[in-house]
């Protein structure tokens, strides 16, 4: 029995249960492909990947120079069956640091498609073999062609064997290289189905780019479920309005700007739309009522590439409820809030979000990041949040933004949390000021609530002394400056640059 065989992979399996199921649909120019072909596909490009490396490509890593096609979820499947991990490069990057990503990543291969072959000469390491899974036009570049499809027989690989690197989006610095396993990815997978449902006709849109998790994630949750992915190329709110409509989608995966773009081109959801996955940022509060008045099944997600995409997610229903959260961690993934020194936090109490189980990947390509952020306890995700007594998550700010005073790391979240609960005070946001003693210094823009605001009665002596017994003593705020209201950006997050200039007009105990 071949669906129960596991030494078959997850392909194999899919395809033997359910051959003439539609796999994948190119929204672009309407190609369809069922479990068969992709099947077939894949190990015809395994067979000719091998060809062009001219070696085994057991335990190698193959970059992939890809946009968002089909041909992703090919060799995605193509890689697996080899035994070979497929490196996810972001053609949006400037070739330079692509090259470095591909040396950091040690590839082996480079596949690339019509559009990226000019680049991939410059991306490949010297002495890299390059192919294209197109009719490749330079010499130097090998066609990908199907090859014999039965040279390379399905085998599945040791669950925690490497299947992707992924980078992640490079918001604090360089983008980091994931590891990620095929027990994360099929976790993630599970996990993702026990928040949202399957359904047999379910058509999942990626218009999000395949080399981020939130585009790769849902090729594998399809194959999993035997449903469909359609892929569209690129997102542009009126092509991507058109595609959600013309293929029947029943789910999406958006980041909030994409989704507000789709709502200003007057996009209203078909009743076949399931949901709408809101992650990489923020959803505001305005979105979700938007999505509410617009009848859009909006689900706001907490997640990364290091835990292989969605951890945390929300029903439309809870959005509405319990305004900025993320809901609840998916089955069977943990979140622990810890404080500074590593120690487990209550409910309500905000520190940093610690996750761990089956989807966090084991490290980065660079041992040193690893040891900097996983430990026994999971992933130190960087992010800060709390959590209510029923587990629903919130997401506040990252640890980056934490203020070093005298060698003592204060974190803006929390000081502006004391500062809210002061009496008299509406609104606040918290930021270091460059400090010659102090390399930093706490500084807090405070906006009085009405009645303070017409006696003028809050004073920056006052608001230090009532936030005194809440915060250690160098969490203090040495500034504090008044407003009317808090400026923040257009994603509902603190802008931070304009709180500090604003406070650098402030002077000490004024
Ligand atoms: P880098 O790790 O290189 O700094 P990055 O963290 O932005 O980049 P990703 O893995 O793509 O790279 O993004 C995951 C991060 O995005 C999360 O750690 C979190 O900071 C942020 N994020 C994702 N979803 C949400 C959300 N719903 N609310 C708030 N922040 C979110
Ligand atoms: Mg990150």
């Amino acid at each position: 029995d071949p669906v129960a065989d596991p030494s078959r992979d997850l392909l194999a399996q899919r395809a033997a249960a359910s051959p003439a199921a539609t796999a994948v649909v190119d929204a672009d120019d309407g190609g369809e492909w069922t479990y068969a072909h992709l099947d077939d596909r894949a190990s015809a490009r395994a067979a000719a990947a091998e060809a062009v490396a001219d070696t085994d490509l057991d335990g190698a890593r193959v970059g992939l120079l890809l946009g968002t096609r089909p041909a992703v979820a090919d060799l995605y499947f193509a890689l697996g069956r080899l035994g070979a991990g497929a490196v996810a490069l972001n053609v949006d990057l400037p070739t330079e640091r692509l090259r470095s990503q591909a040396e950091r990543a040690d590839i082996d291969l480079l596949v690339c498609e019509g559009a990226t072959e000019d680049r991939a000469s410059a991306v490949a390491p010297p002495g890299t073999p390059v192919a294209s899974v197109d009719d490749p036009a330079a010499d130097e570049v090998a066609p990908l062609a199907p090859g014999d499809p039965a040279a390379v027989p399905p085998s599945a690989r040791p669950l925690d064997a490497e299947r992707v690197v992924m980078f992640t989006s490079g918001t604090s610095g360089e983008p980091k290289g994931v590891r990620l396993t095929r027990r994360n990815l099929i976790a993630s997978a599970v996990g993702s189905a026990n928040r949202l449902g399957v359904e047999p006709g379910d058509r999942w849109l990626v218009c999000l780019p395949t080399y981020h998790m939130g585009g790769l994630a849902p090729i594998v949750r399809s194959t999993l479920y035997g449903t469909t992915t359609v892929v569209q190329r690129e997102f542009a709110a009126e092509a991507t309005a058109r595609v959600l409509a013309e293929f029947d989608i029943t789910a999406v995966s958006l980041v909030p700007t994409m989704l507000t773009r789709l709502l200003d081109a007057g996009w209203t959801p078909a009743d076949s739309l399931r949901f709408v996955l809101l992650g990489g940022a923020p959803a505001t509060r305005e979105l979700v009522e938007r999505c509410a008045e617009r009848g859009v099944p909006a689900c706001p997600t907490y997640g990364m590439t290091e835990t292989a995409s969605q951890i945390a997610t929300a029903t439309p229903a809870e959005a509405r409820e319990y305004t900025d959260t993320v809901g609840r961690p998916l089955e069977p993934t943990t979140v622990t809030l810890v404080a500074d020194d590593g120690t487990p936090l209550d409910a309500g109490e905000s520190g940093e979000l610690v996750v761990s189980g089956p989807t966090v990947a084991p490290g980065y390509l660079d041992g040193d990041q690893t040891a900097a952020a996983f430990d026994d306890l999971g992933f130190h995700t960087g992010d800060l949040g709390y959590a209510d007594g029923d587990g629903r998550l919130w997401v506040v700010g990252r640890v980056d933004d934490a203020i070093v005073t005298g060698g003592e790391n204060v974190h803006p979240a929390r000081v502006a949390d004391a500062l809210r609960a002061v009496e008299g005070v509406a609104d606040a946001a918290v930021v270091g000021l460059p400090d010659e003693e102090w390399g930093e210094r706490v500084a807090a823009l405070v906006v009085p609530d009405e009645s303070e605001s017409e006696t003028a009665s809050l004073t920056s002596e006052r608001v230090r002394d009532a936030v005194g017994d809440r915060l250690a003593a160098f969490a203090v705020p040495k500034t504090v400056g008044f407003t009317d209201e808090i400026p923040r950006t257009h994603s509902g997050t603190v802008d931070r640059e304009t709180v500090c200039e604003r406070l650098a007009a402030v002077r000490d105990g004024a």
